[in-house]
């Protein structure tokens, strides 16, 4: 028993230590980092306090001492957990009321929180489409995304980046053959920083009968007049079927939400598996998210100081030769290097003059396209933003 056992794991670790090395070899391993103390736009890595390019905090209110005593209050009245799915006794009076103040932020009837984006992602695109139904869903899309297709039994058809037109010949060409058509796109694409034209999205969908599903992970709470995201931005509110947003990256909590109708909602409090079988989250976040999201609506001044932030750094690089994507004040900047080691070695160069940034590389993105990733915080000082791109440029001088 002992023997067969050890046998057995011996032999795992072989089989894994081989793809280990092969990973590491194309320059594809990752491995976890600890960083510690995130504050005004700064984390402590390995002890050392560096400038953080790499995280989706855009406001910086991950570390608002507000919303963290908003958390704090919550969790001395009600503890820690919620006990248990929120269909059996995990649903907190706390839950409800950001559901409620999420479905007036983004001008829909009502959402519905997840723990998590990715669990909204793998939760509700299977619960909404089957066998006999298509999904189109651009290439870009997020891996959550990717994977709540995968779950569906639904066709699934990718159409290039953005695309529009080609969608719209697609569903010319095949729309009658399906029951359902879902449309699958992001609001801003979390790798390349560039946003799909909504405005043009709804009304190809409205022609041929298909229902639109917008994942807004990184511009809610940043794009918009009120920062209520891309379909504020685009003048789509309230035309969009199943709109999903995130709270761990504008908002600086955890969690995520569909929104959408009313019978949408139903549906998925009956249907979407990700949802029912997992315990509810901490009412305490919930009351965090509710602070950060009044904070996010009575201080404009972060909004504007992300883009105005970008819109520095992405002058400058451009200025300087250097290719970004997304619009002139997208929060997001993309640089594509192309080969991932490469990538990985100006990752560990900034990292050692103090920038921490996002290497990314496949299966995140398309091979040959690794790219450092900046994310812009309001919380950021000008100068801090300035000696980035001054190091940046020194450092891509050399690759
Ligand atoms: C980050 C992200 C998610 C996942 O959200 P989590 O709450 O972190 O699980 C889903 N979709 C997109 C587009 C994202 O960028």
């Amino acid at each position: 028993m002992v023997d067969s056992l050890s046998t057995r794991h011996s032999t795992m670790n072989a089989a894994l230590d081989e793809e280990l090395r092969i990973l590491e070899a194309s320059g594809l391993k990752r491995s976890l980092r600890q960083v510690q103390q995130r504050r005004a736009g700064t984390v402590l890595l390995n002890g050392e306090r560096v400038a953080d390019f790499a995280s989706n905090d855009y406001l910086g209110l991950a570390s608002d001492p507000r919303v963290a005593r908003a958390a704090h209050a919550v969790l001395q009245a009600e503890g820690t957990g919620a006990g248990a799915a929120r269909l059996i006794s995990g649903n907190h009076p706390i839950h409800e009321a950001l559901e409620h103040t999420l479905a007036r932020l983004k001008g829909c009837d009502y959402t519905l929180l997840f723990p998590s984006g990715y669990m909204v992602n793998v939760g509700a695109i299977p619960a909404l489409t089957d066998r006999g139904d298509v999904i189109y869903s651009d290439e870009l899309n997020h891996a959550s995304l990717i994977d709540g297709c995968r779950l569906s039994r639904a066709t699934v058809r990718v159409f290039p980046h953005n695309d529009l037109d080609g969608l719209g010949r697609m569903l010319a060409a095949e729309r009658h053959l399906f029951r359902r058509a879902m449309i699958v796109v992001e609001g801003v694409f979390s790798m390349d920083g560039d946003s799909c034209p909504l405005d043009r999205l709804v009304p190809i969908a409205r022609r041929y009968d298909a229902w639109t599903y917008v994942d807004d992970a990184h511009g809610t709470g940043v794009l918009g007049a009120t920062g209520a995201g891309s379909l504020e931005h685009y003048g789509v509110a309230g035309q969009v079927d199943i709109v999903v947003g995130t709270l761990g990256k504008a908002l600086g909590t955890s969690g995520a939400y569909v929104g959408g109708s009313q019978e949408l909602v139903e549906f998925l409090v009956s249907r979407a598996r990700s949802f029912i079988f997992t315990t509810g989250s901490p009412p305490a976040l919930a009351a965090a998210t509710l602070e950060a999201l009044r904070i996010a609506q009575v201080e404009t001044w972060r909004r504007e100081a992300v883009r105005d932030r970008a819109r520095r750094v992405r002058s400058r690089l451009n200025a300087a030769g250097i290719a970004t994507s997304g619009a002139d004040d997208g929060h997001i900047i993309p640089i594509v290097i192309g080969d991932p080691v490469k990538t990985m070695s100006v990752v560990t160069d900034l990292r050692r003059r103090g920038f921490l940034v996002g290497g990314v590389r496949p299966p995140t993105v398309p091979a040959g396209t690794s790219r450092l990733r900046l994310s812009m915080s309001a919380v950021h000082p000008v100068e801090l933003v300035d000696s980035l791109t001054a190091t940046l440029l020194d450092v891509l001088r050399k690759v």
